[in-house]
């Protein structure tokens, strides 16, 4: 597509060319080329064309009578579309013949409506050789003109039947372009104040459009606006300069101005035409060839405009060229981006060749290649206008759409944002649900360990207090409440090994009563129980140290253990038993029954050898000895010969 854009458009202008002149660009001279003056035109004017006019360049600066005297062939047809000879560097001589055809005298205007000439000398020979001169131009104040206008007017007078022959000096290095009108007076001021209104109407639409872009750029801060504002601005510039209102109403009264501000405004108009397409498409963002084409015409523009504002005109050359460049690179961009997808530029596109084709038919008319009309005069403020409508639009629809885009991706944005909320909501709440669950777990097995393990403390003392009231029982005897005989082994063991320690004396009674089977046979066993209980109550009555220790031996036995005792204080002890028995009246399930009992001592040697077993023995056989004697005693183990 790039490659085919510029040949596109060259043929796109040659079409337009051939529809305008089908006649193509051969000029026939025409010999009879004197301007019949009437009376009354029907339109009010004649448009002079290229076969009324002659040129002679004047290299050697003449004045108008040498010209006056020069013959017929000096001259020079005009072989273009307009009265036109191109830029040149020396004076240049445009004769016109006018015949008025009335009898009667008759004034009119002459009007050259090209502004951007530095010298024009107006002459007008009259029939009796007598000269009317004046001047115009760029570098002429308004006020030393014939009339100020937009345009430069000369003024013509003719008798009745009167030829006068015209010459204009033109002296400028721009294009020596010279379209010519013919008015009546009144016609002349009438056409004018309309054509004012065209301009004024069309500078109306600029200026708003450049404000509206303006306002917006100061609301949004949207660059584009802004040199898109700056372009309108220098595109209002420029066309006021090009059509001469600008000097006509403006600044006409600087000299400085007059002269360049028309070149300025071309070099400002490209170079803020060149900004707004690089903000307008973002050409920063695509770079490579793109930001390289729109860089090259950015530095040329720069750069001319710094010259021609320090008065240079080394660039001027380059003008046409650079201008060729910028407006088909901009093409080529535009339909590139086009392409690739970028709404802009389809808009852009389109505007920017609606401007080029219009521009390329009023550069073809200032060039000469076409005729002076309405579509070649008006032709680039038209492109201009549409184009900055066309990009008015089209700025407004990007801006609109990337807001569309931003509010999209802010919506977006927001439900996501919206959503990770939520769900972190959503987590949150199930975590502290689980927290919850958990503390109440915990308190529970808390509560439960706390409870179990009141009861197992509970259940230990129970124990423990079971246990206790078992090795209780496991030592008591159950008939008499005193200690049975593991009670008393373990007693033994304990006494013994302290009597051992201390070498103080132990004693042991063994008690046993007499003819107890008789009792049981005569009253029955448990008036015998209830006897053994009675004995065993003497026995506590009787033992009452808090070291003695009395025990149920098996059966009607009994043992009292004395600790450090002698035995000697124990058979004392044992005397006091025997008597104590026999001396009492035994009331069991009411029968009187006379008990007696029979008593053994035995007393620890200290020899270390001594046991438990030896001790008991011992005391057993004085029990034994005891029962042999007649019973109702008490015999000392030592009085006996101990067999081991
Ligand atoms: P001795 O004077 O020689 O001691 O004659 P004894 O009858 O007392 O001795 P023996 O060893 O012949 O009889 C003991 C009797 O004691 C036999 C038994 O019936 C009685 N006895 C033993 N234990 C108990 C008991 O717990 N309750 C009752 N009621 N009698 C018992
Ligand atoms: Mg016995
Ligand atoms: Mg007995």
């Amino acid at each position: 597509m790039r490659l085919f854009a510029r040949p596109l458009l060259l043929c796109l202008l040659f079409a337009v060319q051939c529809i305008i002149t089908p006649n193509g660009w051969a000029r026939e001279w025409v010999e009879d080329a004197t301007i019949r003056v009437a009376a009354s035109d029907e339109a009010g004017f004649q448009q002079l064309s290229p076969n009324h006019a002659r040129y002679f360049i004047d290299e050697l600066n003449r004045g108008p009578d040498a010209i006056h005297q020069l013959p017929a062939d000096a001259w020079s047809a005009i072989a273009r579309e307009t009265i036109n000879v191109g830029p040149l560097s020396v004076p240049v001589w445009f004769h016109l013949r006018l015949h008025n055809t009335t009898g009667d005298a008759v004034g009119r205007i002459l009007e050259l409506r090209w502004i951007n000439l530095r010298w024009v000398d107006f002459y007008q020979r009259r029939s009796d050789g007598q000269w009317l001169h004046h001047q115009a131009g760029l570098n002429v104040p308004s006020d030393q003109q014939y009339l100020s206008g937009s345009s430069y007017l000369f003024p013509i007078e003719l008798n009745g039947g009167e030829y006068s022959d015209i010459y204009f000096r033109v002296d400028t290095q721009f294009n020596a372009l010279m379209p010519l009108f013919l008015w009546q007076r009144i016609d002349y001021f009438r056409s004018h104040a309309q054509q004012l209104m065209v301009y004024f109407v069309a500078f109306g639409v600029l200026a708003a459009m450049m404000l509206y872009n303006l306002s917006l750029y100061v609301f949004t801060r949207e660059r584009s606006y802004c040199y898109y504002s700056i372009y309108a601005l220098s595109i209002l510039v420029y066309e006021l300069a090009a059509s001469g209102i600008g000097n006509q109403f403006i600044w006409g009264g600087f000299e400085w101005t007059r002269l360049h501000l028309y070149a300025v405004s071309i070099n400002l108009s490209f170079l803020c035409g060149v900004l707004f397409v690089r903000y307008f498409l973002q050409l920063k963002q695509y770079g490579g060839w793109l930001l390289l084409l729109n860089n090259l015409s950015l530095w040329y523009w720069s750069l001319s405009l710094v010259m021609v504002l320090l008065g240079s005109s080394l660039l001027h050359r380059l003008g046409a060229p650079v201008s060729m460049f910028t407006c088909v690179s901009g093409l080529i961009t535009g339909i590139y981006l086009w392409r690739g997808g970028n709404v802009s530029a389809r808009y852009f596109t389109i505007a920017w060749a609606t401007l080029i084709v219009c521009t390329m038919l009023t550069v073809q008319m200032i060039e000469g290649r076409l005729p002076y009309n309405f579509l070649t005069v008006y032709g680039q403020l038209i492109g201009f206008i549409v184009e900055l409508l066309l990009l008015s639009f089209a700025l407004a629809e990007r801006i609109n759409r990337e807001r569309r885009n931003r509010e999209l991706a802010q919506r977006e944005a927001l439900a996501l944002q919206t959503q990770i909320s939520a769900e972190r909501e959503e987590r949150v709440q199930a975590q502290a649900q689980l927290l919850d669950v958990q503390q109440k777990a915990n308190e529970e097995l808390e509560t439960r360990v706390a409870e179990r393990t009141e009861a197992l403390v509970r259940a230990m003392a129970e124990l423990e207090k079971a246990n206790t009231q078992m090795a209780k029982l496991s030592r008591t005897d159950q008939l008499t409440g005193l200690g049975n005989r593991r009670f008393l082994d373990e007693v033994l063991e304990q006494v013994l090994d302290s009597a051992q320690r201390t070498a103080k004396p132990l004693s042991v009674i063994m008690v046993d009563i007499d003819h107890f089977k008789q009792i049981n046979d005569t009253y029955g066993h448990p008036v015998g129980d209830e006897c053994l209980r009675l004995v065993g109550a003497t026995l506590r009555k009787l033992v009452t140290r808090g070291t003695d220790v009395i025990a149920r031996y098996g059966g009607e036995e009994f043992v009292v253990v004395l600790a450090e005792t002698s035995e000697t204080d124990a058979y004392r002890v044992a005397q006091r038993i025997c008597e104590e028995v026999a001396g009492t009246q035994f009331i069991a399930s009411g029968q009187r029954i006379a008990l007696k009992v029979s008593l053994g001592v035995a007393a620890y040697d200290h020899s270390g050898t001594m046991t438990t077993e030896v001790l008991m023995a011992n005391a057993d056989q004085a029990l034994y000895s005891a029962k042999d004697q007649g019973r109702n005693r008490v015999v000392r183990a030592s009085a006996i010969t101990v067999a081991h």
